[in-house]
């Protein structure tokens, strides 16, 4: 039930990734009409992107009643990966909610390269940032349409290069039609592995400086897995990084671990200084990675 309410996912399937242009902006604010919209404010600016540096300032956030964020400060480092860890309604899809502004803090400052959120242009900020998750939207279209969306003008070069980079381009030109080869209702015609790569591709392709990035949960083959893990590396390369994390190797590689608790920043560090100490991420990490933490062990 709560997943028909986080704007993020049902963006995401809503085919999103148009956003870099403002009929894209438009149209999906016209197909969503249970989340509020926020407006630019006439003195509002468009955000200018020179490191990517992503920071949290002592920002509350409550829907209605039920508190999200608690005076949560954090910075993700520019051309990082910084990872996210935190249990069940810790606050971790809040703050991506926030860093895409579609919801604005009750107090508090989200601010990217020190310009405030509030007072930037909500399409010029969208333009800046590419969502990824396990389920993003592939519509009835080509694979093509489905690759372009987020930039219509793209060249065929430049789609063939964003798919190879996503480990895409191999498995569409095996298919009858290639790159004309219809996806299928949600995707429908792909694998798992085939639509996230098909994702992957469509953010290389809009080449945003920030990368928000929620794992997938569910386990694909394992020669699918191996495959969207390098697109993936490759996507975040020289970007700033965002990760909801749900793999061990994920935490392992990032360069900060971020872990909240209720709504709060509780530790920060990599894998080995955070594990060293026996506190919650340690427990958290014991949890959610047991399976993994065995094999590692064992
Ligand atoms: P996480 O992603 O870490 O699981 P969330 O950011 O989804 O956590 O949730 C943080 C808190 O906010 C939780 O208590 C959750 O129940 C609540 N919450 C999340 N989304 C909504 C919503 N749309 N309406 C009301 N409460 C919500
Ligand atoms: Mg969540």
């Amino acid at each position: 039930l709560l997943m028909a309410y986080d704007p993020a996912r049902r963006l995401a399937r809503l085919q999103v990734n148009l956003n870099n242009s403002l009929v894209g902006v438009r149209l999906m604010y016209e197909l969503i009409d249970d989340v509020p919209v926020l407006k630019d404010n006439p003195t509002s600016t468009d955000l200018v992107v020179s490191e990517g540096e992503v920071r949290f300032e002592d920002v509350h956030f409550a829907y209605g009643e039920s508190a999200a964020l608690n005076g949560l400060t954090l910075t993700a480092e520019a051309g990082r990966t910084t990872a996210l860890v935190g249990a069940s309604g810790a606050g971790k899809s809040t703050l991506f909610s926030l860093i895409e502004r579609f919801y604005a803090p009750q107090s508090g400052q989200v601010l990217v390269d020190g310009q405030d959120l509030a007072n930037v242009r909500i399409a010029s900020l969208r333009a800046n940032i590419a969502f990824v998750t396990q389920d993003t939207f592939l519509f009835d279209g080509s694979l093509r349409e489905n690759i372009a969306v987020g930039r219509p003008d793209a060249s065929e070069e430049d789609i063939i290069r964003a798919s190879r980079d996503a480990n895409a381009h191999e498995f569409i030109m095996s298919l009858p039609g290639g790159y004309e080869a219809s996806a299928g209702e949600g995707g429908g015609n792909l694998s798992g592995g085939q639509r996230q790569r098909i994702a992957i591709a469509r953010a290389m392709l809009r080449d945003a400086p920030i990368l928000l990035l929620d794992e997938a949960t569910s386990a694909l083959d394992a020669e699918s897995e191996a495959k969207v893990q390098t697109a993936l590396t490759r996507l975040m390369e020289g970007r700033t990084t965002l990760v909801i994390a749900h793999r061990l190797s994920t935490v392992r590689h990032a360069d900060q671990i971020h872990v909240l608790d209720k709504g709060k920043l509780v530790e920060s560090g990599t894998h080995a200084s955070l594990y060293a100490h026996d506190g919650i991420y340690r427990r958290l990490c014991d949890l959610q990675f047991q399976e993994q933490t065995k094999q590692d062990a064992g």
